[in-house]
C-alpha cells in the first residue's frame, strides 16, 4: 500500500477536469531536465490511455539529447522555436497541467501566455512554496520528484490499468534523474514499491540508466577533465567548492546544451566538502547551480543572492552581469552565510 498523500478532493476535482477535458497542454520548466520530461511525458502518455486525442507537451527551449530518446520526446514542442502555435494550443487548452516548477517565472518567455491562458490551470510539483496562479495546486515538497508525483496522481484517481509502459519509463526516468539515480533524497521505502510496479509495468531500468548516463559525447568527458583539473577552486575552511566556465571556454569544447549537467555534484565526492557551486556563463545571463550534502540550504542561498530558489540539496539562480562579478557575490556571499558553520553537516 502506497500512502495517500494527496488530499482525496484535489484528486476528485483533478479527475473531472481530466474526465471532462478535451484539449490538454502539459507544461514545464526551463532548462529541462530528466523530472520536467519525465513527468510531463508520463503524464503525455496516460491522457493519451484515456483516449484524449488532443494532448500536447510544451517546454520553454530545448532538452538535452541524453533525454531524446524518451518515448514522446519527439512530440515535444519548444516553446522559443514555435512560439505562436504554442502560444495557440495554450490558449485553446481546457485544461493546463504546470509540472515540476513553483512560479511562473520558471517558464520564463512562457509565462505570460501561460497565465493569459483561459483554460484551468493545475500545477503539480514539489518545490517549496508555490505562487498562487493555478485552479488546482497539489505541491509536496516531501516527495523527491514530480514524476513520483504523477505516478502517485494516477492511481489515487484509480487509473492505474492505463499507466502505460511507455508511462512508466517516462516517470522511472524522472524519478531516477532528480534523485542521482537514487543516491540522495531517496531513502523513503515508498520510492521503491513504486520501482516495483513500474518495473511489472515492464520498464527496462538499467536501459534507463544507460541511456542517460552513459551516451555521453567525448568533448564532455574532455570538458569534465578540464574543470577537474584548472577550473575547481576549493575553500576548505569553507567545506566549498566553485567551478566556473566562460563563454570562451565552452566554445573551445564544443559545448552543447546538457554537456555540463553533473559538474556541480562531482566536488561533493571530496571529503568534507558540503557545498558545491558551478557558475557558467549563459547566453543572456550567468547560470548559477547549487548542490550541498547534509543541512546546508542550498535554496535560501540561491533566493538570497541570485534570484533562484529550489530544493535544500539542489537549487539554481541567475544573475544578470558579468561572470567576475558572479564570483564576487558568491565569495562575499560565503562570509555570511558559511556553509561549514553549518549544524547538521554529517562527520
Ligand atoms: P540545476 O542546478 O540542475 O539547474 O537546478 C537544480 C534545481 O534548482 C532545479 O530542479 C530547480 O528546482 C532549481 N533551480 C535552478 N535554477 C533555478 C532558478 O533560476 N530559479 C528557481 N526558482 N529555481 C531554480
Ligand atoms: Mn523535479
Amino acid at each position: 500500500m502506497i500512502t495517500k498523500i494527496i488530499p482525496e478532493e484535489k484528486i476528485q476535482k483533478a479527475k473531472k477536469y481530466v474526465e471532462k477535458g478535451e484539449r490538454f497542454v502539459i507544461v514545464s520548466h526551463v532548462s529541462p531536465d530528466g523530472d520536467a520530461i519525465g513527468s510531463s511525458l508520463g503524464l503525455f502518455h496516460f491522457l493519451n490511455a484515456c483516449e484524449k486525442e488532443r494532448v500536447s507537451v510544451i517546454v520553454p527551449n530545448d532538452f538535452p539529447k541524453f533525454y531524446k530518446w524518451m518515448p514522446g520526446a519527439k512530440d515535444i514542442i519548444i516553446y522559443e522555436k514555435y512560439t505562436e502555435f504554442a502560444n495557440r494550443l495554450l490558449q485553446e487548452a481546457d485544461v493546463i497541467f504546470c509540472l515540476d516548477f513553483n512560479e511562473p517565472k520558471r517558464v520564463e518567455k512562457m509565462a505570460d501566455a501561460l497565465v493569459a491562458a483561459p483554460g484551468r490551470r493545475v500545477l503539480i510539483d514539489h518545490h517549496l512554496n508555490p505562487a498562487d496562479f493555478c485552479r488546482l495546486t497539489i505541491s509536496h515538497p516531501e516527495i523527491s520528484s514530480t514524476s513520483e508525483m504523477i505516478f502517485r496522481f494516477i492511481c489515487r484517481m484509480g487509473m492505474f490499468d492505463l499507466m502505460t509502459q511507455e508511462a512508466a519509463t517516462c516517470i522511472y526516468t524522472g524519478m531516477m534523474t532528480d534523485t542521482g539515480a537514487f543516491t540522495y533524497n531517496s531513502n523513503k521505502p515508498e520510492i521503491y514499491t513504486i520501482i516495483s510496479e513500474l518495473i511489472k509495468k515492464g520498464i527496462d531500468k538499467d536501459k534507463i540508466y544507460r541511456n542517460v548516463f552513459q551516451v555521453y559525447p567525448e568533448s564532455r568527458l574532455r570538458l569534465q577533465g578540464y574543470v577537474l583539473y584548472r577550473k575547481m577552486k576549493l575553500y576548505p575552511e569553507k567545506r566549498t567548492a566553485l567551478i566556473t566556465l566562460s563563454m570562451e571556454e565552452l566554445w573551445r569544447f564544443n559545448y552543447k546544451s546538457g554537456d555540463s549537467e553533473g559538474f556541480v555534484n562531482m566536488p561533493l565526492s571530496i571529503e568534507g566538502i558540503c557545498f558545491s557551486a558551478f557558475i557558467r556563463q549563459d547566453k543572456e545571463y550567468v547560470k548559477i547551480s547549487l548542490r550541498s550534502v547534509g543541512d546546508f540550504p542550498c535554496n535560501e542561498f540561491a533566493s538570497t543572492y541570485f534570484h533562484g530558489g529550489g530544493h535544500k540539496n539542489a537549487a539554481g539562480g541567475e544573475y544578470y552581469g558579468r561572470l567576475d562579478e558572479a564570483v564576487q557575490i558568491f565569495e562575499r556571499a560565503l562570509e555570511t552565510f558559511n556553509p561549514s558553520l553549518t549544524k547538521e553537516y554529517d562527520e
